[in-house]
């Protein structure tokens, strides 16, 4: 078996992969690492993310560097800032044993002039997006003349997102002597052009996407007519009670329209597209990868970058026109050497893709039948079962045991579990037509949520509490109020009131939220800034102007 160690990593090096418990190298890794360790050469790799690849390159370049030189020896590129991001920390995650060893990020969207005074301390390896790389090399903020090693990352996805200009521009500024190393998923003419116009006889690298797409993600799909789709995700989300997911849609409005969807009916949704801010897209991110959220709803646009390496599903809520789309959707999950499921809906009209896609991955999609309400019933009660077992006995009710015991002393154990799911699952439907797996019990608990809502609005049931948000972070009170019910897992109406500021907003939760609420936010950051979130002093009538004065000294 081929070992890091076998590869030519250095001890420094060999105590990362050990931490990390990485046991053997991924294909890219062992194909790649060897090379850009002994030779100085140009090199374009056809590999996907997932494949390990920021190791491939990163490793080598960590080993190559001089940490007793200050200046900027080594440039990634990449797409996205939260790729870029990424990168960033998994380098230095691959270098913590290395001294002296600085690796800065620069994207746009943060403090231009922060993320200069990083680069003036000394940033042996700078990870850039194009349009802010060339900003900084314009102002003279960064200097990559004497670079050796320069790395275009998701190199498809850069010229996708048109930063061919940017690209060309920033080689200019670096010297000729520096070895490339291009890593790109795909291999249209625009990739093959860089590396004929920029690249010296490059060492070419293939990795084994397709099988490796074969094995670890079960491709399934289910035949739908359009208007079924979304009672057809409904009815797989609730089959698969621990799925945790990308669901993608064409458009801005069709994510929009299914995150609102599911999160009325109860479940854990937010919507990613281009309209919203990085901001907001990075909170949005976040609370995702802490599981917070279950679904994102997503355009593929809008999902270049995110790379969570646990999903367990990928959605295919409609089919994208190209087919190398849908590798690119399905290869989100299925990583690291774990397995995923990649599901379609399909209408009759696009069955044809479903050959074309067999014929491109080289490999048999599973046809699934919808389930039955039935059988989706049968599915939720296996899961209730299991969280009720894993219930944790509160010790300190323990005394009061024997006064529940005897109230319930005229009841057997089956009529009492009757009961029970009766009340958990009291307005499941199990007419297929009502059902159409459209309506369960979720549902209906948000209705008497809502219910309750009207009832919430006396003063002394509601808290009102600040925030330290606002219209600066481009956002509206329905923006807010929807990033705040799904960050706090509440429900539609659970958070109202919503008053947005330039600086800082206002909104209210039923009493029994406040805890929920100030605790939170505790580890929140946004632009680089605590996420603050405080309740309001009681019987003061809120006076924007005061308020603003008084938050405005100590936020800003
Ligand atoms: P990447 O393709 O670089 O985005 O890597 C995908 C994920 O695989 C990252 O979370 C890495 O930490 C992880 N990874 C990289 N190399 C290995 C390896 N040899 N064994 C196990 N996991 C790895």
């Amino acid at each position: 078996m081929t070992t890091f160690k076998s590869l030519g990593l250095n001890t420094e090096l060999l105590k990362a992969v050990e931490k990390l418990g990485f046991e053997s190298p991924t294909e890219v890794q062992e194909k790649v690492i060897p090379i850009l360790l002994e030779q100085d050469t140009d090199l374009v790799a056809l590999a996907q993310t997932g494949t390990g690849k920021t190791a491939a390159f990163g490793f080598p370049m960590l080993q190559r560097i001089d940490a007793k030189q200050r200046m900027t020896q080594g440039l990634i590129l990449a797409p996205t800032r939260e790729l870029c991001l990424q990168i960033t920390n998994e380098m230095g995650i691959y270098g913590q044993a290395l001294k002296n060893v600085n690796i800065v990020a620069i994207y746009g969207g943060a403090n231009i002039q922060e993320q200069a005074n990083k680069i003036k301390r000394g940033a042996q390896i700078v990870v850039a997006t194009p349009g802010r790389l060339k900003d900084m090399i314009r102002r003279r903020l960064v200097d990559i003349s004497a670079i050796q090693y320069c790395v275009l990352d998701e190199a498809d996805e850069m010229l996708n997102m048109g930063f061919y200009e940017d690209i060309k521009d920033i080689l200019t500024h670096t010297p000729k002597s520096k070895s490339s190393w291009l890593f790109s998923a795909t291999m249209p003419p625009e990739v093959s052009t860089i590396a004929k116009k920029f690249m010296n006889k490059p060492i070419e690298i293939t990795v084994g996407t397709k099988n490796s797409s074969a094995k670890n993600i079960d491709h399934q799909y289910f035949t739908v007519a359009a208007r079924e789709r979304y009672s057809a995700l409904r009815a797989v989300v609730s089959m698969n009670t621990d799925l945790f997911g990308v669901v993608f849609c064409r458009t801005k409005i069709e994510t929009q329209k299914v995150a609102e969807k599911l999160i009325q009916d109860g479940y854990k949704a937010a919507a990613i597209h281009g309209d919203l801010s990085q901001n907001q897209r990075d909170i949005v991110m976040q609370s995702f990868r802490k599981k917070r959220i279950q679904l994102l709803i997503a355009t593929d646009v809008a999902a270049r970058g995110i790379d969570v390496d646990d999903l367990t599903h990928v959605i295919n809520y409609q089919l994208p026109d190209e087919i190398e789309t849908y590798t690119h959707r399905s290869g989100r999950t299925g990583r690291a050497g774990k397995l995923g499921t990649s599901i379609i809906f399909v209408t009759k009209s696009d069955r044809r893709k479903i050959k074309l896609i067999e014929n491109k991955l080289q490999t048999k999609l599973k046809e699934l039948q919808m389930p039955s309400p039935e059988e989706v019933l049968t599915s939720k009660i296996t899961h209730w079962v299991d969280q009720v077992k894993n219930i944790p006995i509160k010790s300190d009710l323990h005394n009061h045991l024997p006064q529940a015991i005897s109230a319930f002393e005229e009841i057997s154990k089956e009529t009492l579990i009757e009961m029970m799911l009766s009340k958990e699952f009291k307005s499941f439907d199990l007419q297929p037509k009502a059902l159409e797996f459209g309506r369960d019990d979720r549902s209906s608990d948000r209705r008497s949520d809502r219910r309750s809502d009207r009832k919430i609005n006396a003063p002394q049931d509601k808290d009102r509490f600040f925030i330290n948000v606002g219209a600066r972070d481009q956002y509206e009170w329905t923006t807010l109020k929807d990033f705040l019910r799904s960050f706090l897992k509440l429900g539609p109406d659970d958070v109202f009131q919503v008053e947005v500021m330039k600086n800082f907003s206002f909104f209210s939760t039923h009493k029994d939220h406040r805890d929920l609420v100030l605790k939170s936010f505790d580890d929140l950051i946004m632009d680089d800034r605590k996420v603050n979130v405080e309740l309001t002093k009681k019987g003061k009538t809120f006076s924007p102007k005061k308020n603003f004065k008084k938050k405005k000294s100590k936020f800003n």
